[in-house]
């Protein structure tokens, strides 16, 4: 296999993704792909992903394939810029396989080096990203992601780092902090003057739909012009800057269809649909009239221990865990015949990640595709624990959001699943069960602390 120099890399990643992309049917066999622009058909690894910089191969399942896939790969290859992923737990990478491909890049960089043999192997440069909110539940599992890829993260919050402390945890020491406004906008053209980020994920908004109805222009500040703003400052600092904008499904409102696709005309209800609509759009004019590699994630519901307690799934776990531990006795919730679609979290940002990561920019719904009702979710949590959850629930009208209830949202994730082959890795149930159980240890450790 000949030499690869840096230059050439992204021109033979092109010829080699129309290639194997242009083949009939990727899904349906497997392959093991060279760096010089071939593929063979092998048995252990299958091609999942085209990025900008690399090639993702998810590798078949079980130690003693990806084992074989990486020998074979390191024969095939003489650049890093294929990066294996194990099935079954996409994106985290198996340690022990990019250990072998780390071993035989510095194994051919000392021949580099001792020979003074003109091979050069390419590397991969080091990726930054720049998140906004990355202090929030989403904010920090991206910026988890990230780092377990390799990035350099830089973030912005509004407040003192310490406030965000439970969420960014053990990262806060591995993310760059920066001092910046999404409405301040020489801020943010310092920010990205500093931190030159390839990718920015701007995911800073009010996020608490009833709340934007006392706050309208403030949520119409960050979450539609602060997004103008970001965009503004990346056309004049790096219009390469790779743009991901948190859209939302609250920008269905009352949908005009069910499920909804990336192409349902918005509808939106609450003032924080409406600026989240708005967030949508511009970001589609700078697409469009700029040419800014701009998408949008359209996620659906999404929750983790790192939401606050105001979201329903999370008030309602650690009401079940309570109830059932003896803490509390009574559940006060509004309308229980309220649907929505309920996905996990960390499943969430890694379709946000992946997005950035296609050759084209374009807008994805994630969601999982199924509706269920407050009713559900209830049952579920109080069943995790082994009660009824009907002796518990009081129904209080400060809970019920009358005419801006919405009923109807629910996502086609189609898109994402085929372009992106992102599934989610939690059923609702399994959200639940991990919602409970998160609230059960918390208050056990809560009663011991206090007994002890
Ligand atoms: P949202 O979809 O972003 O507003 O997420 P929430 O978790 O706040 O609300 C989800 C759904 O639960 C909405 O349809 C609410 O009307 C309904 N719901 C019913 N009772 C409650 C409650 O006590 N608190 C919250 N937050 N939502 C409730």
């Amino acid at each position: 296999m000949g030499a690869v120099h840096e230059d050439e890399i992204e021109p033979r990643v092109r010829q080699l993704r129309k290639h194997v992309l242009g083949a009939s049917d990727v899904e349906g066999h497997t392959r093991v792909v060279d760096s010089a622009g071939s593929a063979r058909l092998a048995n252990s690894a299958l091609l999942v992903g085209v990025g900008r910089h690399r090639l993702m191969l998810r590798t078949g399942r079980g130690e003693d394939e990806r084992a074989r896939t990486c020998s074979r790969l390191q024969r095939a290859h003489s650049s890093l810029y294929v990066l294996l992923e194990p099935a079954e737990s996409l994106p985290s990478q198996p340690p022990e396989l990019l250990a072998a491909v780390e071993a035989r890049r510095r194994a051919a960089q000392r021949l580099r080096e001792g020979t003074g043999h003109e091979r050069i192997i390419a590397r991969i440069p080091k990726r930054r990203a720049l998140i906004t909110g990355v202090g929030g539940q989403d904010g920090s599992f991206l910026a988890e992601l990230l780092l377990s890829q390799g990035y350099e993260v830089a973030g912005i919050v509004r407040r003192q780092p310490s406030v965000y402390a439970s969420n960014l945890g053990a990262v806060l020491e591995r993310i760059e902090l920066v001092d910046a406004d999404l409405l301040d906008r020489p801020s943010l053209n310092r920010a990205l003057e500093e931190t030159r980020p390839h990718e920015v994920f701007n995911l800073a908004a009010p996020s608490f739909v009833p709340r934007s109805w006392d706050e309208p222009v403030l949520t119409a500040e960050f979450a539609a012009v602060g997004v103008t703003s970001l965009l503004e400052a990346i056309r004049a600092v790096d219009p390469d800057i790779r743009f991901y904008q948190a859209s939302s499904s609250e920008i269905f409102g009352r949908p005009l269809e069910t499920p909804q696709t990336e192409e349902t005309p918005l509808s939106p209800v609450t003032p924080y649909g409406v600026a989240k609509a708005y967030g949508h759009f511009i970001a589609h004019s700078y697409r469009d009239r700029y040419g800014l590699f701009a998408c949008c994630g359209i996620l659906y519901n999404h929750e983790s221990i790192r939401r606050p307690l105001d979201f329903l799934p999370r008030k309602v776990a650690r009401a079940a865990a309570a109830i059932s531990l003896g803490l509390e006795s009574t559940l006060r919730l509004g309308d229980l015949d309220a649907r929505r679609d309920w996905g996990y979290a960390p499943d969430y940002v890694r379709a946000m990640w992946l997005m950035l990561q296609q050759d084209e920019p374009q807008d994805y719904i994630v969601a999982s595709g199924e509706s269920r009702s407050v009713r559900d979710l209830v049952a579920c949590a109080f069943a995790r624990v082994g009660l009824e959850f009907e002796p518990h629930v009081v129904s209080d009208p400060a809970f019920r959001r009358g005419v801006a209830e919405l009923h109807d949202l629910v996502g086609d994730p189609n898109r994402a699943r085929e372009v992106l082959g992102w599934t989610p890795s939690v059923t609702f149930e399994e959200l639940v069960g991990i919602l409970v159980d998160a609230e059960l240890q918390s208050l056990s450790h809560g009663q011991a602390a206090s007994s002890a």
